[in-house]
């Protein structure tokens, strides 16, 4: 074995304001660009890429960031305070270098170092990847959280898995979804630090043993596993101008040392190197499917994999400061499951303190129960996790005498609570009993937290009355609502920065972290120059989004038009086929000739369809076609456009969010846990045509209903309609559908693809259609002639889109996290600076 010199390096605290080397001018930029460029790097002024340039400057900021970031890590690993970790098996980060800068306020000085360079800041920016590590709104909603945690200076550290490929590349051909694989981290990924000292061991398979240990107690020990290594990549996340830099720490599996020993020996070296690849391949992809996809083996090690690494490596640093003494535990540690992704942590927590810790039952149940805090994300019964108890069995078998431990007592708890009530039991337990028996993860989340949380007011307070009904009426407390938010930070001040300085100009530059100072600009709705300023800005996003466009869908867009988008996941509760019908019915109003007062419009959809998902892919093909229909009718010309945007993502939404004149948040009413997409779109100064769903209320609530084109049925009426839908009368009932119904009927968008969309007719059509879209298609399309009415007159839709923005305060992730904090991390921020 080599030895190994330690070396000691003595670290006074700099002062990092005035270290001269990471000077945050102009000419310190330009050197360290410059050295970066030439020598680690190796390149000159021939190179043409943009690449290189971004990477020069990205190692330039992140150098900027990381004495910053020690700082704040080392504060938080030794203060003894409160420390939450957010576990999440998606962060959907996006681009880093914009927001890296907006957050270290360093905008203008690198503007400048770049400039003096023949560079182009905006070019740099938009060749870096996107860290696309998931899906849509939970993803989005878990980097939003952790920007607004170090902006708060809350000790909060995300943790989540470092897949090898993001999300799936969309591409369109022949009006169709290709998926191509998205090697993000192809080219090196500069933001990330590799920490193999955190390195931990995962166990899968293998078999429990009972054992007598050194207190004579009888222990569980999980034997003859087939390990996998967790090694740690940490992300700095600056906080907003505050010196605080928290930390996203991915895990990333890898083969142990010894893996292949015993093959290598017997010579089988093809045999050793696969079996590297079998543990690799636990982080090599992220699972592309919104609602969620049951029963797959590999995505059960994904979770646990998360979970085991996590806690493995807050608990070693727990025994390194307090030894094996965890009654501070829970008061000092809370981990947040976004979602029930992680939820096997509940047994994982159990696992370690009793079986490594030494714990008894009784403590350990209490500590756990203490410690683990759960978000819901969905009503949707077919989105709710449940795992074979024979694979929980196979591949991890100490969890699954956990589970069953666990529910055991919760039985207990349930019969104490309500003796008799066998039926009840059945409902509640962790176990789902069945021809396949399965582990309901949402129970096990529940019966496992102290908290549980919905993400909207309109979603918690359905949890309550339907989904977890029992459970809340065993535990009303433990119930609460988060109302989701968004980060300005990337969503007002990073995206559109010609809006931000109009609004900074005018009411300071305090929104930036308050949010809710935005309600000043109401006064300014009614000043006709501060209006024509906002047209002017909405005009040149439009523009620049038409620009970025032109070349991709190859149409004629006049920027004068409506732009009405809906951008967001393919699903059919999302109801995209309601947007589509309307446009087939303003298509039918142009070929009537009924065009008086006519508003032109362009309607952009976009999303990504799970490739497993066969309906949403047809709702995309139907999009395409119907738009190669409309654009290439010469009757129609600019009064209609429609265009399918490829690729939707988050660095797309930055671009489409500040050229949006109307939002689309159509939604079944009850469906849509929250949307965020929604804020978005608010903040940046769209109107919303939406239902009484997810935060749609509460946005209409805050902007008032004068300001919010509201349209569809209830919740409450969606349900209590259900059992006798009757979609033929709601046709029989409208001239308007019946002619929109016969020209999808007819063909007339799929003349040589015939059949193609009759799936998408009989679903509509069906009495058990859970969307019931052809109910709303009446109200909206009334709620749609508002809009045009509206739009008409430009003065007043300034008017509401100004309000729009200054009413959308609450909105902000900075509010959200601050009541995750005051109500279930209870902590206190941390100044880093002082
Ligand atoms: C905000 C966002 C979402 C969530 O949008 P919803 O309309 O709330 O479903 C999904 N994907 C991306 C890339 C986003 O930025």
């Amino acid at each position: 074995m080599p030895s190994h010199k330690v070396f000691r390096i003595s670290h006074p605290k700099p002062d990092i304001t005035k270290l001269p080397s990471l000077g945050m001018d102009k000419k310190h930029i330009t050197d360290d660009f410059k050295h970066y460029y030439s020598y680690r790097l190796g390149r000159d002024e021939h190179c043409r890429s943009p690449e290189y340039a971004y990477k020069a400057i990205s190692l330039t900021i992140s150098d900027r960031m990381v004495e910053r970031w020690k700082q704040t890590y080392n504060l938080h690993r030794n203060q003894d305070g409160k420390q939450t970790f957010y576990l999440s098996m998606e962060f959907l980060l996006g681009r880093r270098l914009s927001n890296a800068i907006i957050s270290l306020g360093v905008d203008s000085e690198v503007a400048r170092a770049l400039y003096g360079l023949g560079l182009a800041i905006e070019e740099l920016v938009d060749s870096e990847p996107d860290a696309g590590l998931g899906n849509g709104g939970l993803g989005r909603l878990a980097a939003c959280f952790i920007d607004s945690c170090a902006t708060l200076k809350l000790p909060v550290t995300g943790y989540g898995l470092r897949y090898e490929y993001g999300m799936f590349i969309q591409e369109i051909v022949n009006g169709e979804q290709i998926e191509k694989p998205d090697h993000w981290l192809r080219n090196g990924n500069v933001w990330e630090i590799e920490r193999p000292e955190y390195m931990t061991h995962i166990k899968f398979g293998g078999r429990t043993q009972i054992h007598i240990d050194e207190n004579g107690h009888e222990r569980v020990s999980w034997i003859d596993t087939h390990d996998v290594l967790a090694m740690p990549y940490d992300t700095p996340i600056p906080g907003y101008k505050n010196d605080t830099v928290n930390t996203l720490r991915l895990w990333k599996a890898m083969a142990t040392e010894d893996f292949n020993l015993q093959e290598f020996n017997a010579g089988d070296y093809a045999e050793a190197v696969a079996q590297k690849n079998t543990a690799e391949n636990i982080t090599m992809v992220l699972y592309p499917n919104d609602a969620n996809e049951n029963g797959k083996a590999l995505r059960l090690q994904q979770q646990y994999f998360l979970a085991s690494a996590s806690l493995q490596d807050v608990m070693a640093n727990w025994v390194g400061r307090h030894g094996k003494d965890f009654t501070k535990f829970a008061e000092k540690n809370c981990f947040q499951l976004n979602d029930t992704h992680p939820s096997i942590a509940v047994a994982e927590l159990m696992r370690l303190l009793l079986d490594i810790y030494g714990l008894p039952w009784k403590d350990a149940w209490q500590i756990t129960r203490n410690t683990m805090a759960y978000t819901n994300h969905t009503l949707l019964p077919e989105a709710l996790e449940k795992w074979p108890v024979e694979l929980m069995r196979q591949l991890l078998p100490r969890l699954m005498e956990i589970i069953y431990d666990i529910n055991a007592g919760f039985m207990a708890e349930v019969s104490a609570h309500w003796p008799g009530d066998s039926k009840r039991q059945v409902r509640m337990s962790i176990i789902e009993e069945g021809p396949t028996k399965q582990v309901r993860m949402a129970f096990l989340a529940i019966v496992g937290s102290f908290s549980v949380n919905g993400v909207a007011a309109l979603h918690s307070e359905l949890l309550q009355k339907g989904l977890f009904k029992d459970f809340y009426e065993l535990w009303p407390l433990k119930f609460n609502n988060k109302t989701n938010g968004v980060t300005p930070r990337r969503w007002l001040a990073g995206c559109n920065p010609d809006l931000a300085a109009l609004i900074t100009t005018t009411i300071g530059d305090a929104w930036i972290t308050d949010l809710a100072q935005l309600e000043k600009l109401k006064p300014y709705a009614e000043n006709a120059a501060f209006r024509q300023q906002w047209r002017q800005i909405k005009q040149l996003s439009k523009q620049r989004l038409i620009d970025l466009k032109k070349q991709e869908l190859d149409i004629e867009i006049d920027v004068n038009a409506l732009f009405d988008v809906q951008v967001k996941r393919i699903h059919e509760y999302k109801r995209q086929i309601l947007n589509v019908l309307h446009v087939i019915h303003l298509y039918d109003r142009i070929k009537r000739g009924d065009t008086q007062n006519w508003v032109d419009r362009c309607v952009l959809i976009g999303g990504k369809a799970a490739p497993g998902y066969v309906m949403a892919k047809k709702i995309i093909k139907l999009i395409n076609n119907v738009a190669n229909v409309i654009n290439n009718d010469a009757q129609i010309g600019s009064q209609l456009k429609l265009a399918f945007l490829p690729n939707y993502r988050v660095s797309a939404m930055e671009k489409i969010c500040p050229g949006t004149d109307l939002s689309e948040q159509i939604s079944t009413a009850g469906k849509e846990a929250s949307g965020t997409g929604n804020m978005k779109f608010m903040m940046n100064g769209a109107l919303t045509i939406g239902t009484l769903d997810g935060a749609n209320i509460e946005i209409r609530n805050e902007v008032g209903a004068e300001n919010f084109f509201l349209f569809g049925l209830t919740a409450a009426e969606v349900e209590s309609m259900q059992a006798h839908y009757n979609p033929q009368w709601f046709i029989e009932q409208d001239g308007d559908l019946q002619a929109v119904m016969h020209l999808l009927e007819c063909g007339h968008f799929n003349q040589f693809e015939p059949g193609i969309f009759d799936d998408i007719i009989t679903s509509l059509k069906s009495p058990q259609d859970p969307w019931m879209t052809i109910a709303d298609f009446r109200s909206y399309i009334e709620a749609q002639k508002q809009v045009e009415h509206a739009w008409r007159n430009q003065e007043q839709w300034t008017r509401m889109s100004i309000l729009n923005t200054a009413t959308s305060g609450k909105f902000s992730s900075d509010r959200t996290i601050q009541e995750y904090n005051r109500d279930i991390w209870k902590m206190s921020p941390i100044d880093v600076s002082e």
